[in-house]
């Protein structure tokens, strides 16, 4: 029987889509070669891509709206990067809402002056800072949208001023926003929309071109818009499994739809972690993430019992992150309700015998 997987990254996939990608490994389109054997500049793999590009603005409500989506390598640590060499001209904003975020700022200040317009460092990262200033003459503004390791997500976006570029990477297609408020949304593929290996990226054109300095061809967003996101060789099979796996969700009836199978299962998980006194939530209630659920456990002696019963209960994937410590239950778009229910069932089995 398949595992509960709840593993923050890479992530649960639907059984259907590997199902799909594992005949394509073999033969794919019918055409008795694998995927990884034929030329990206094939009809079959250049529909793949033209597809998967087409899906995900689809989904996201962004067709006809001056965007492009991209299927880039590297992952998001390299647009943390990419957005600065691309936007960044004489200072950026960006908020501080956890690793991820740090790390983001940490490569853009190598290029240019990068202000933090709030943080929630001293308190590790547990909210999200609300009522901070966007001044207008920044470049961009860069937050990220849910904090995978603490669990956190941000419920509400500020009006910017000044172009906004979010890092959607674990919670992109999880939940019904208004995407078009946001002119750069990046998002590695491994937590909610594929394996590893591609980043999807969603620009608006108009935001491109600004800068003076020159950029290397790799990581310039006008070189692989201009070139259907294929100037070099993209990661072919991320690519076609991503594409399957937002196939899926659009035949689901699309976010709108696994929006309100998240809210279950987050509602379901949140339930046990208060009413449960063997557990405590991690992040503040209001900034609680939908998709990674971050609890400790308030009797450490419990701990081995805890970690056998989960075990027997197929459940994998629950550790938290080294900063966090705990438990991390992550329910991306795949996770079934079912799984989050055994889940919550080994908690209170938990608290009966202790
Ligand atoms: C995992 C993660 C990243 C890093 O993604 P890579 O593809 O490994 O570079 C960046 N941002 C967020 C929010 C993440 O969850």
């Amino acid at each position: 029987m398949k595992k509960h997987n709840f593993s923050a990254g890479p992530c649960i996939l639907p059984q259907e889509v590997l199902k799909k990608a594992s005949q394509a490994v073999l033969n794919f389109n019918n055409d008795n070669l694998s995927i990884l054997e034929i030329s990206h500049r094939s009809k079959a793999f250049v529909d793949v891509m033209e597809n998967a590009r087409a899906l995900a603005l689809e989904l996201l409500g962004l067709e006809g709206k001056g965007y492009k989506a991209l299927f880039l390598h590297g992952g998001a640590s390299t647009q943390f990067l990419m957005v600065a060499l691309n936007l960044l001209e004489k200072r950026a904003g960006y908020l501080n809402t956890g690793t991820w975020s740090d790390k983001a700022i940490k490569e853009a200040k190598i290029y240019d002056d990068v202000y933090e317009v709030a943080s929630s460092k001293n308190a590790n990262y547990n909210y999200i800072p609300k009522g901070y200033d966007i001044p207008s003459d920044y470049d961009y503004f860069h937050c990220t949208s849910n904090n995978t390791i603490f669990g956190t997500q941000m419920k509400k976006y500020p009006k910017s001023p000044v172009p906004m570029v979010c890092d959607m990477s674990s919670d992109i297609f999880s939940r019904t926003i208004d995407y078009s408020q946001f002119d750069l949304i990046y998002a590695g593929a491994q937590k909610n929309m594929g394996p590893a290996g591609t980043c999807l990226v969603v620009v608006k054109e108009d935001i491109l071109g600004k800068v003076s300095r020159k950029i290397p061809s790799m990581m310039d967003y006008k070189v692989h818009i201009s070139k259907g996101s294929m100037f070099n060789t993209p990661p072919v099979f991320p690519v076609y499994v991503s594409m399957l796996n937002l196939q899926w969700l659009k035949n689901l009836g699309g976010i709108s739809e696994i929006e309100k199978e998240n809210e279950k299962k987050a509602r379901l998980i949140y339930s046990e972690i208060d009413l449960n006194p063997l557990f405590k939530g991690y992040a503040s209630k209001e900034d609680r993430s939908m998709m990674n659920a971050t609890f400790n456990m308030t009797n450490d002696n419990l701990k081995e019992t805890f970690d056998t019963m989960l075990e027997e209960a197929g459940i994998n994937g629950l550790n938290g992150h080294r900063s966090v410590g705990g438990y991390r239950a992550s329910m991306y778009n795949a996770l079934p309700l079912e799984s989050v229910g055994i889940l919550v069932d080994v908690m209170s089995e938990l608290e009966r015998k202790a």
